[in-house]
């Protein structure tokens, strides 16, 4: 499901959201000042990336840069990749645990103590 991107004209507030049909763009309203007079940033939909999508362009064998680990999203691909190639369901847990090790790596620590 594509998430688009949107400007407000009113606020010049930026918000992103999924649509799921043609209706919901209709009736989409800005988070912010509740204007509908909005633009569709169509450009910048290219540059996001779903984690699915993340997960199946990830090569585990690849080579990676310093780049790969600065970014924070990709923190755990690798575990999850594998347990995808093995079918392996990781959990919601799993999924709570990378979420807190991404947005705040310090609390894994402290949880553990
Ligand atoms: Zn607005």
């Amino acid at each position: 499901m594509p998430i688009y991107e949107y400007a407000c004209r009113r606020c010049k507030g930026e918000f992103q959201t999924l649509i799921m049909s043609v209706s919901d763009e209709e009736t989409l309203i800005c988070p912010t000042c509740g204007s509908r007079r909005l633009d569709r940033l169509i450009s910048r939909v290219a540059y996001h990336q779903s984690e699915r999508d993340r997960l199946n362009s990830y090569d585990p064998g690849a080579r990676r840069s310093d780049s790969f680990y600065k970014d924070s999203r990709n923190i755990g691909l690798q575990a999850k990749k594998r347990a995808q190639q093995m079918g392996v369901d990781l959990g919601s847990g799993f999924e709570s645990k990378l979420e807190k090790l991404r947005t705040d790596p310090g609390s894994i620590l402290r949880d553990s103590e």
